[in-house]
């Protein structure tokens, strides 16, 4: 395992479930940490800033900084400051995806944007929705933090982005492009960070169709954690199985 010096982490299910560590995958990011190598930390959640997502991990024992954590919100404002230097963005989303956007220096505006994005946002409404819509039927290039349709919270499964993004899509008939996993722009930005060539890059995570795809699709090797969203038998009946499969991260042995 000592290839591997850009180590990426999914959040929930793999460092921690909900508002509980997991310790292994705890004392896996001390041990790495110890050897020199600080991990990245990837989450398609866009509601949530670097800053306060690196103050989450602080509570649960994990110490980083605001440069290792990769949301969807950082990649969508890293993708339009590459692709659509310049043009002016209309957004649906909460404080993480406003920050990112402001961070890489992109001019927001209320209505009318060159780019419509959309993360989560508990707020939305029918005005928000319609003049996402609007810009859209205009032209607008059509971009999404990430497509999941239904996320957990204490109560059940709830709507996610994915579930808004169908609403917009059905009523404007164009597809957007979409920065979260499984796509794999996260782990290309990374890797634009890092500087890492692929064979040193692994990515590790509980669920095979977000967190594994996206390390397949970049053609890095997965680590597959059993105790999240995918069961292990699942995992086993796909036709590209991950490189490891593991209970917890204290099977990962250099
Ligand atoms: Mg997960």
């Amino acid at each position: 395992m000592e290839r591997y010096k850009t180590i990426c982490l999914d959040l929930d299910g793999t460092v921690y479930k909900g508002s509980q560590a997991i310790p292994e995958s705890v004392a896996f990011i001390r041990t790495l940490q110890q050897s020199g190598i600080e991990p990245y930390f990837i989450t398609n959640n866009s509601s949530r800033t670097a800053l306060e997502q690196q103050k989450k991990l602080e509570m649960l024992g994990v110490e980083t900084t605001e440069q290792q954590i990769m949301t969807s919100a950082i990649a969508s404002a890293k993708y339009c400051a590459q692709e659509f230097a310049g043009e002016t963005v209309q957004m649906i989303g909460e404080s993480g995806l406003r920050e990112a956007l402001l961070d890489e220096g992109i001019t927001l505006v209320e209505d009318g944007g060159d780019i419509v994005i959309m993360g989560i946002d508990h707020e939305i409404t029918y005005d928000k929705l319609a003049t996402a819509c609007l810009s859209i039927r205009n032209g607008a290039h059509f971009l999404a933090t990430n497509g999941d349709l239904a996320v957990p919270n204490e109560l059940g499964l709830v709507p996610g982005n994915g579930a808004f993004i169908e609403l917009v899509k059905a009523s404007t008939g164009v597809t957007p492009t979409i920065l979260g996993k499984p796509q794999s722009y996260m782990l290309e930005f990374i890797q634009q960070q890092s500087g890492a060539s692929k064979d040193e890059m692994i990515m590790i995570g509980d669920n095979y169709e977000t967190d594994i795809l996206s390390g397949i699709g970049f053609g890095i090797d997965t680590i597959h954690l059993q105790g999240g969203v995918t069961a292990l038998a699942e995992v086993l009946s796909k036709a590209e199985v991950p490189t490891f499969m593991f209970k917890t991260l204290a099977e990962w042995n250099n």
